[in-house]
């Protein structure tokens, strides 16, 4: 099998720069070995939230000071404005409509009541542009009865914190009701499953409309499978609504990785879902095929090829005892050699592990053995140099290496 390009992995970096690469006329195929981190996301994006452990609120300027190993030096603190807008823009393709800009960064609100930076929210979630100036003053949190993945005293707590007067209100429905046949299935995804339709959005409506009392916004967990539900219950409901996000699982990161994937096959991609990119072959200085666990004597050829297998967490980095490895190319990784200096003691603490990742030149081609691979670009989380833990800076990363990788390849500069 002959492409133009082949991506190994299937999360946001790789499905952004399919998209990007279909999009330009490209024949592309994403080997997709398993779930996405996306699943984590509440509904947000982030760009740059700390540096030193302060909250960024410009990150196009604070992005302009990062050292040269960041990714976004890689690709020219010039192109990231750019570069932001044309991912919001792909975003909005795929039907994911967000809001916010990479010039000023707003306030997203974690399950456990943090406000953190953001650089794009959902429309339908709560975002704070000012905490000095909030956006209400009083909140009703609805909490649906039996519903465990949403801490809710702590998430109005923080919401207190923050100065807004909260009511905790709970409620049911009928076709709420009958899901709990067993608490296992009061999950967010199977809330989104079920609730969908005019008459069970009514059933819900009446219930917020009672119970919503002098609250100027009305709070909901993020459990909606579509927008067309959240829009129909808001047609129906007195009050502003907003989604607050949920412990995992995330529909909203779900219907994210979801419609990206739907998009890329939509525009002739070629998504290969739960094959593993196994081992590649080389010819100096060049990646001439890839072979997976499902295509065993087909090695898949391309011109090009992208490397977006993301962090430890989907396995795209390894470690054993001795080393910090790259499972697939064995390409070169930037890690500490000794592992005490990998870890520190205390989960708060900022962990060096975090910045780990492969080595790349500054057009983010990979390196094997200190020499660049010409067409081997890596993209996204699988990159060393930046921390999405600390700097909040994960999925700008995964979009706009992704876009600028894009760009390259099908520019032809690869
Ligand atoms: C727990 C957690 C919570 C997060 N929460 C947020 C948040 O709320 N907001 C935010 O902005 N960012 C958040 N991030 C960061 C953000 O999700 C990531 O930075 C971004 O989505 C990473 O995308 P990626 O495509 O680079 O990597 P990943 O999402 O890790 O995707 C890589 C994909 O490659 C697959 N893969 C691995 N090896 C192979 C192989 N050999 N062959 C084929 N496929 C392979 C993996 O299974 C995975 O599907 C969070 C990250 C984590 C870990």
């Amino acid at each position: 099998m002959r492409m133009d390009t082949v991506i190994m992995g299937g999360g946001l970096s790789g499905l952004t720069c399919g998209i990007a690469l279909a999009k330009r006329g490209q024949r592309v195929t994403i080997v997709a070995g398993g779930q996405s981190t996306l699943l984590f996301n509440g509904g947000s994006m982030e760009l740059l939230g700390g540096i030193d452990g302060n909250a960024v609120a410009a990150p196009l300027e604070a992005i302009a000071t990062l050292p040269q190993e960041h990714p976004y030096s890689k690709i020219g603190t010039d192109n990231i404005a750019k570069l932001a807008e044309e991912a919001q823009q792909l975003l909005a393709d795929t039907g994911i409509v967000m809001n916010g800009n990479a010039a000023a960064n707003h306030w997203r609100i974690t399950p456990m009541g943090i406000a953190k930076p953001a650089w794009l929210t959902l429309n339908s979630h709560l975002r704070i542009d000012d905490l000095n100036n909030l956006p209400a003053k009083r909140l009703a949190l609805m909490c649906i009865r039996g519903y465990l993945d949403q801490p809710n005293a702590m998430l109005a707590q923080g919401l207190k914190n923050m100065g807004f007067e909260v009511d905790i209100t709970e409620f049911t429905t009928s076709d709420i009701t009958a899901l709990r046949r067993s608490p296992s299935e009061m999950r967010a995804t199977s809330l989104a499953k079920h609730l969908g339709g005019t008459s069970a959005m009514r059933r819900i409506a009446d219930q917020i409309n009672a119970l919503a009392g002098n609250a100027d916004i009305v709070l909901l967990p993020s459990v909606f499978g579509d927008d067309s539900n959240f829009e129909a219950l808001q047609s129906m409901v007195d009050k502003p609504l907003r989604l607050v996000a949920t412990l995992p699982p995330s529909v909203a990161g779900m219907r994210m990785q979801t419609q990206l994937r739907h998009y890329f096959n939509m525009l002739g991609g070629n998504y290969l879902m739960g094959d593993t990119a196994m081992c590649g072959t080389f010819d100096g200085d060049k990646l001439t095929s890839i072979y997976t666990a499902k295509l065993t004597d087909m090695p898949l050829r391309a011109n090009n090829y992208v490397l977006a297998t993301g962090s430890f967490v989907s396995r795209g980095l390894r470690a054993d005892y001795e080393r910090v490895y790259e499972p697939v190319l064995g390409v070169d990784v930037n890690a500490d050699s000794d592992r005490d200096q990998w870890t520190r003691f205390g989960v708060l603490q900022p962990q060096a592990y975090s910045r780990y990742g492969v080595d790349t030149d500054d057009s983010l081609r990979c390196l094997r053995q200190g020499k660049v691979i010409e067409n081997l670009h890596a993209i996204g989380s699988v990159l060393s140099g930046h921390d999405p833990i600390k700097m909040g800076d994960g999925t700008g990363v995964s979009m706009l290496t992704a876009l600028a990788v894009a760009h390259h390849i099908a520019d032809g500069k690869a």
